[in-house]
């Protein structure tokens, strides 16, 4: 009934599940898709509950978003997925959620643009930020387009994050790096110190590993940027981040004053 795609559905369910049970979504949060040909994505229909979906739970779709298979509605978030399918070739699935710690990451407009840990730098690179954009909008697919070309996960600014892969499974692992990643620098920035890794290190590093994956430049060196222009990022990508850099240290005492503040108040100190 399901045809050749059926073991694609269940992975698409067991994804689903995990977004659930690690609280990166709630209640109807996030959509998935899986490319199954040149012109055929299987993506997740609108308003189903990610944590609980069934095989008819989906739909096909053409790179123009046409249903060409299933009686439901897509997501409505099609147009996004379909944007980095159409930029990148060598993507086969995509995963939206609203993993809460990146998400409030997006919330407070700072991009996980960092050579903070070692395996980060080499897996994921890092994570920018897209500028404002409503959801299920086209509006929104353009504003990921400066970014997907060069990264595999992007932050959706006042939203959530998006990841791809080769495949569905890496698709996902992508958002939990993200949201780990963000955790980590969370926890940093409250002890009120973000030790960024040097030229030198990163160098070290990437040298160690073959051809890094980072495609997007980090905030603080250049070895990333450099790596970007190489691949023909465009000189504004590489400078945004620079220019959201500044404020690192300064809101990080304010942060660290305001929580002792607060912790203060509940302790009634
Ligand atoms: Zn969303």
């Amino acid at each position: 009934m399901l045809g050749g795609d059926f073991k694609t559905r269940q992975d698409l369910i067991e994804v689903g599940r995990r977004l659930d049970r690690k609280g990166y979504i709630a209640a109807n949060d996030g959509n998935l898709s899986v490319r199954l040909g040149p012109a055929r994505v299987l993506v997740t229909a609108s308003g189903t509950i990610k944590g609980h979906l069934s095989p008819d739970d989906f739909v096909i779709v053409d790179l123009d978003g046409r249903v060409i298979e299933g009686s439901r509605r897509p997501s409505t978030e099609i147009a996004m997925h379909l944007a980095i399918y159409r930029v990148r070739s060598d993507v086969g699935a995509v995963v939206h959620a609203h993993p809460p710690i990146a998400t409030g990451f997006a919330v407070a407009g700072i991009p996980l643009a960092l050579c903070v840990l070692p395996e980060i730098v080499l897996t994921l690179g890092s994570v920018p930020l897209t500028t404002y954009a409503p959801p299920a909008t086209a509006e929104l697919a353009r504003s990921l387009e400066p970014h997907v070309k060069h990264a595999d996960a992007v932050l959706l600014r006042n939203h959530g994050a998006v990841t791809c892969g080769p495949d569905l499974f890496e698709a996902y692992y992508r958002m939990e790096r993200v949201e780990h990643f963000a955790h980590i620098l969370l926890v940093a920035r409250l002890l009120g110190n973000v030790g960024v890794l040097s030229r030198e290190q990163v160098r070290a590093l990437m040298g160690s590993h073959g051809q890094p994956l980072v495609s997007m430049p980090c905030e603080v060196c250049d070895v990333a940027a450099g790596t970007a222009a190489e691949t023909g990022a465009p000189a504004a990508a590489a400078a945004a981040p620079a220019a959201a850099a500044a404020p690192q240290s300064a809101p990080d005492e304010d942060l660290a004053a305001i929580i002792a503040q607060s912790v203060r108040k509940v302790l009634g100190g």
